[in-house]
């Protein structure tokens, strides 16, 4: 099971977001506190954001180890943005494990990264999906069916596959969409903005846990949380 987290918000660095909390996602690589699945995500890692003045995100993705890239740990001090979505992966077995398998998975304005595992039989094939992992392919059915449906999608990939688990996050840069079926989830709001984290990255009171099988809306007028 991978870890990820979101941003939107006030421009904040990608080190903020990412590296300097005390369990931060670079810490969550190598010691994640509620991960059910797995228990390190050095499989690589991937960082999308939104830079002032571009629709389409950028994205910094690797097949290596987080706490591994002296690059971005000297880069993401000096990128801020309003809308960040990251995520660490601990690969599936038999999952492919290079670059193009690690999230954030990208089509245009959207940006998805994926917890957990689904059987790549109840997919449809995709001549886009960027990988031939199941993350990949889940990606590319989103994305083909609208990430506005993302709900939806989760439901039916979840009914077609009842030991799939569907926890995704994903942006279009103005707002976050974020699902739980089978693994953590949590909210921080504050007056600055909103985190989406598979598990908080302080001990902030203030982080809400969000239960199974919801779906999680965040745009700059508030949080929805919605059954699934
Ligand atoms: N199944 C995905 C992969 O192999 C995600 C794995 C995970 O959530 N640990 O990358």
């Amino acid at each position: 099971m991978c870890r990820h987290v979101a941003w939107l918000g006030q421009p904040r660095t990608l080190a903020s977001v990412v590296l300097d909390p005390p369990s931060s996602l670079l810490v969550q690589s190598w010691a994640p506190r509620r991960q059910r699945h797995g228990t390190v995500n050095a499989d690589g890692w991937g960082v999308g954001f939104y830079a002032e003045g571009r629709t389409e995100p950028a994205r910094w993705r690797s097949d290596r180890p987080l706490w591994s890239s002296a690059s971005f740990a000297s880069v993401a001090p000096a990128v801020s943005s309003g809308c960040v979505l990251a995520a660490v992966r601990s690969a599936t077995v038999g999952m492919p494990a290079d670059e193009s398998a690690a999230a954030p998975f990208t089509d245009g304005r959207w940006l998805l990264s994926h917890n957990g595992r689904v059987d790549r039989a109840v997919l449809p094939a995709s001549r886009t999906a960027e990988s031939t992992c199941d993350s990949a392919l889940l990606a590319a059915h989103v994305f083909a069916r609208g990430a506005d449906l993302l709900g939806d999608v989760v439901r039916e990939v979840g009914a077609a596959d009842p030991a799939a688990r569907l926890n995704l996050l994903a942006t279009d840069g103005t707002r976050l969409l974020a699902t739980t079926w089978g693994d953590t989830l949590s909210v921080l709001t504050t007056p600055a903005g909103t985190a989406v984290a598979s598990e908080p990255w302080d001990d902030d009171p203030a982080w809400v846990d969000v239960p199974d099988r919801h779906l999680v809306e965040v745009t700059p007028d508030g949080t929805a949380v919605t059954p699934l």
